[in-house]
């Protein structure tokens, strides 16, 4: 099947008590091992490309990619989503150039600018058959260009999210509930600590996405920021010459929870980077003399598969729902 956008993809996994990954893209290994677990376990999936990434990749050549991926596996609907969009000009480009999703993130700005913004880009993206994401609330962390310092986050006020639908049309909602974007989601004093000395972060909002819920019944919710950033990798990373100290993510039986409510879309992006470099690290750790990149790069894109499958069946639980 050719490119899809989410509106089907979102109306199966809200009935059905799942959610639908979305997984950044920037390179050629990155799409093959996301899409090769998918295909494998006939799940849906979102490639998500950010501004960063388009920046890196250039936009041919990352929709090319997903195009060879489409094309490689026939059975699973695969949508193509711009990760948030920051203006008109990029939403439009990336419409205009074969995306059948986009975010248009106007959450810093005032209630009223957002909804301005965000009705914008969904009257262009409906009248091409394309669909738009927009967002609520403000997560904290650092997602390439995006950057909240911690303490400047503000969960979503389930108050104004029915009045934001109802003005804007937009076909999903991304909201706060305490995820946060990048390896490092919380400060040492957010937490606690477990026996074995790692940051236990303070539990997600429920009470907040179900309040959203009640007012948006049927309503796809999107959570940004939800790498659960394994201690497995984390380890391997300073095991092998890294530092990274207090990485820590959303615990995953959380996100498995959300999933099996309206949350149809789940964010995954710091997961696949820690997936990678943990293993180009060791490779080049036990490899001193290999210089080939196809060396190194094939035991990551089999890390990047092996973490997306676990993400299908054990987080997401969208596993044969192609
Ligand atoms: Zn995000």
């Amino acid at each position: 099947m050719p490119l899809v956008t989410t509106k089907e993809m979102f109306k199966k996994a809200y009935d059905g008590g799942y959610a639908v990954g979305a997984f950044n893209v920037n390179n050629m290994e990155i799409v093959q091992g996301i899409t090769e677990a998918a295909g494998e376990l006939e799940s849906p999936v979102i490639l998500q490309v950010s501004k960063g990434a388009r920046a890196y990749a250039n936009h041919t050549y990352l929709v090319k990619l997903v195009e060879a991926a489409v094309e490689e596996n026939p059975k699973i609907p695969i949508a193509l989503h711009l990760d948030h969009g920051d203006t008109f000009e990029l939403c439009k480009s990336c419409i205009d150039g074969g995306f059948t999703s986009v975010m248009i993130d106007a959450s810093s700005k005032s209630f009223e600018d957002n909804i301005a913004l965000t009705k914008q880009v969904v009257e262009y993206a409906h009248d091409k058959g394309v669909v738009v994401e927009a967002e609520l609330g403000t997560l904290a962390g650092i997602e390439d260009e995006v950057v909240v310092e911690s303490g400047k986050e503000a969960y979503t006020r389930p108050e104004e999210v029915e009045e934001f639908v109802d003005k804007t049309g937009c076909d999903s909602l991304a909201i706060a509930i305490g995820t946060s974007h990048g390896a490092y989601k919380f400060t040492a004093d957010q937490c606690t600590r477990n026996a074995d000395g790692i940051l236990v972060p303070p539990p997600l909002r429920f009470d907040v996405l179900e309040e959203c819920i009640k007012r948006l019944p049927g309503f796809p919710i999107v959570l940004h920021g939800s790498s659960s950033v394994p201690q497995e990798f984390v380890k391997m990373v300073n095991q092998y010459g890294g530092n990274m100290p207090d990485a820590v993510g959303i615990p995953e039986e959380q996100l498995r929870q959300a999933a099996k409510l309206a949350v149809c879309k789940i964010n995954i992006d710091s997961d696949i980077r820690l997936a990678m470099t943990g293993n180009i690290r060791k490779y080049f750790a036990e490899h001193p003399d290999h210089f080939d990149p196809r060396q190194y790069l094939k035991p990551a894109r089999q890390a990047v598969k092996d973490m997306v499958a676990h993400k299908i069946v054990h987080v997401l639980g969208s596993d044969g729902k192609a």
